[in-house]
Order: C-alpha cells, then structure tokens, then sequence
C-alpha cells in the first residue's frame, strides 16, 4: 500500500490549489480524480476566460448557513493574493466589470498555473482513479481505488458540487461526509436560468436573445445587471444572481427601468407628443421586439398617449417597473454554475477546514455549505479554503 501525507480528492480549483500549497510545506501529496480530462470547469468558466477571482471579494457575497464562516479564510487568502500569484505567471487579465477578472487570452493559463504549482513542489496526480472506498485508520486513512490501495495522514475533500455532471460532478463529497456523522445541507442548483410556466414561456419565448437592464428581487436581495430572455425561460447575470436566493413557489420582482423615471418619461412625452400611440413612445426606452411583445404580456392598451388618463400611465410603469414573476423552476445541476447547501460549515473549523469531529478530514471548495455570487467569487472561494487547509493538512 503505498503512503502519502496527504491525499486530496478531487483535481478542481480547490483541490489542485490545496495539494500545492501543501507539497510546498514538504508534505507528500497525492491527487486523485475520477475524470478522464481535468480542470473541465476552469476551462468552461468565464465563457473560456475564467473569472478567476473578485476585487471587491467579501464575505457578504456568500450565501451559507453560516455566513461568518468564510470570514476567516478569505481574510487569510485574499483576492489579492491571488492576484499576485497571476501576475508571477506573467497571464495577462482585465476587469470586465464590477470588480470580474478574467483571462485576457484563456483560462487554458490559470490550469496551467495550477499544474505547474503542483508540478514544483512534486504534487503527483492521478485520474481517472475511482475511488471505492475510505476507511478511518488509526494514524489517519485508508483507500481503496481502482488504482490500487493507499493511506494518508489527512484526507482533503475537493470534490466540488452537482453542478455539470458531464464535467464529472458526483455526490462524492457529500456521501463522505455522511459516513464519517458530519452533517450535509439539502442542495440544490444556484446561479441557474429560470424555466416559466407555460402561461408565460408561451408568450416571452418570442424575445429569446432580448437582454434588458433590470434588477431582479426576491428576499430583500436584489442584483442590478442584465437579464436575457431565452427559449426556455429567463437568464442573464441578474437571473442567474437572484436564483441563488430563490426558492420553488416563490415570486421575483423585476425592475425592468432601473436606471430611467419611466413614469415620468412618459408623462413628459405625453404632454409632448399626445398622438403617439403608447409602443411607440416604449420603443424609445426598450427594443421593438420587446415592447411588441410586453403590450400584450402585461395587457396594456395600446393607444394614443393622450388617451392614458388618471392614474393609466401609473399603470403602465407599474407593469414594467414591477414586474412579479413566478418562475416555474430552475434548469437545474445540468446548467447551474453552483450547488448551494452541501457539507454543513457548523462541522468544520472555519480557520483549517478540518472537521471538528474526524480529525485529519477536511472539505474545501464547493462541497461545503459556501456559495458564491456571480463573479468570480466561487473560484475565490476555492483558493482560500484550499489555501488554508494547506497549511495544515
Ligand atoms: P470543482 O472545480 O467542481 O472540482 C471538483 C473535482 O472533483 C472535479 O475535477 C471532479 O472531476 C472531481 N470529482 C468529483 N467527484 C469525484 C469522485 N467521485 N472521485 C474523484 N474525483 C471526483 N466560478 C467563478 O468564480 N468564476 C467563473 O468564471 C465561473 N464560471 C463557471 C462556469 C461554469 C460553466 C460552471 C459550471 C461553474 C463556474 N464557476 C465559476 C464556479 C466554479 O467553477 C466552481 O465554484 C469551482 O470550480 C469549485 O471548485 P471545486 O474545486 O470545489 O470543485
């Protein structure tokens, strides 16, 4: 049986991240992934450019039961920390907005910075291994993969969430947890599209590929980005943020006129131009696919500005500047860019990662009950959990 220090498993960010940090303290460390390619998720992230972190990276940007939990390790590992360790590989990036950093070029480069990490300090990394099963011994743990059988002082769960199965996600982490008594929060798929009852995908799927400033609302949350209509429901950066706090059953609110007084707007042409008919005067504010379609989704009437009396144009911004919407569902784990709940933070020390249980166990990454918003703040998340537990395991 061959005999590592440490053994991680799970090659993400979080993983390879960890075993890094780890091999750098001397430690011998051993990765083992059960995907063919690894790195699938970093290469997909950031539509090939990967928003590898945040510069405004808070803990307030993370949904969890505990949301203290994070505090400490991306206090201990910031965003700029990993900015530093970018620019020492010489990978060129820029801010796309609200704090985003991605890859001038390719995400190909934060991979192979990983690799390259772990190739310094003698990482060895093995996939596709299967992982069959881990026992608790009396000096740490055993395993017993389809790659032989091996034992380790600290085992490093990095097995990430549900999200993209054909990118090799698998309940592995949580099934772990299980076994050793720590505790695992329902999970369910976060910074996801909305799919729509049929009363309204009949009407809205005609604007797939309309993209509208807005701000979406739900739980005293609100995000303030675009959202975009497709053939299947709703998406875009504020849809996608706002899932994370929705639950099934529930309404979002969307400001589609965030940024423009539309009532006002309106009231000024009026008294301007009283012969236009309402699409018109829309037109100068939203798209004429839009528009066309909104009259008759929120049955308004179309008819000379003029002819809106009382509180009618009241009315007609209400419509557009509240919009409650009640989403039929989510596309799931199969396009989610997360998975919310999973290993409950209140078992594991938030300054190692370690469970407070099963000393030499511990979990990083997207496994555990820590979600990000949109931006780069999970990928954040993946350095400084992984970066902490590697200076213990
Ligand atoms: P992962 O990166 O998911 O790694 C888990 C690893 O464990 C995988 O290699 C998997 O093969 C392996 N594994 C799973 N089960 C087993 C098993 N049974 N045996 C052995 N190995 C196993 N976040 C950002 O911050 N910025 C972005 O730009 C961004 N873009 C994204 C785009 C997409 C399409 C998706 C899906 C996610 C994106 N995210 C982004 C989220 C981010 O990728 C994840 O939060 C992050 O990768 C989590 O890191 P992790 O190491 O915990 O898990």
């Amino acid at each position: 049986m061959a005999s590592y220090d440490v053994i991680v498993i799970g090659a993400g960010a979080a993983g390879l991240f960890c075993a890094a940090q780890a091999a750098q303290r001397g430690r011998r460390v051993l990765v083992l992934d059960h995907a063919k390619r690894i790195g699938g998720k970093i290469l997909m992230s950031g539509g090939g450019r990967c928003n590898f972190t945040n510069m405004y990276a808070a803990p307030e940007n993370y949904l969890s039961g505990n949301p203290h939990f994070c505090k400490s390790a991306l206090s201990r590992y910031t965003q700029w920390d990993f900015i530093a360790l970018v620019a020492d590989y010489d990978i060129a990036y820029h801010e796309k907005t609200l704090g985003q950093l991605f890859c001038d070029d390719s995400a190909k480069a934060i991979l192979k910075m990983l690799l390259s990490e772990c190739d310094k300090a003698g990482v060895q990394l093995r996939h596709p291994v299967e992982v069959r099963q881990t026992e608790k011994t009396d000096n740490g743990f055993s395993l017993i993969t389809s790659h032989g059988d091996f034992d380790c002082q600290s085992l490093v769960i990095a097995s990430g969430g549900l999200s993209i199965p054909k990118l090799g996600a698998s309940p592995f982490g949580y099934k772990v947890a299980e076994q050793f008594g720590l505790n695992v929060l329902p999970t369910r798929a976060g910074l996801v599209p909305f799919t729509l009852h049929e009363q309204d995908k009949s009407v809205l799927a005609e604007l797939s590929g309309v993209s509208l400033d807005a701000t979406a609302e739900c739980h005293h949350t609100s995000f303030h980005e675009n959202i975009l209509f497709t053939h299947r429901g709703l998406s875009g950066p504020a849809v996608l943020q706002i899932s994370s706090y929705w639950q099934p059953g529930e309404n979002v609110v969307f400001n589609l006129s965030p940024s423009e007084d539309l009532l006002g707007s309106l009231e000024q042409q009026q008294q301007q131009h009283p012969d236009v008919l309402l699409s018109t005067a829309l037109a100068k504010y939203y798209p004429k696919r839009f528009v066309q379609v909104a009259i008759d989704y929120f049955v308004l009437n179309n008819k000379p500005l003029k002819q809106f009396k009382g509180r009618q144009l009241h009315q007609v911004a209400e419509a557009f500047e509240q919009w409650v919407l009640k989403p039929n569902g989510t596309e799931g784990y199969r396009t989610a860019e997360v998975t919310l709940g999973g290993v409950d933070t209140d078992e594991l020390s938030s300054k190692t990662m370690e469970s407070k249980n099963v000393p030499g166990l511990y979990f990083i990454g997207e496994v555990m009950d820590v979600t990000g918003w949109l931006g780069g703040y999970n990928f954040q998340w993946a350095w400084s959990s992984g970066w902490v537990a590697g200076q213990v395991v």
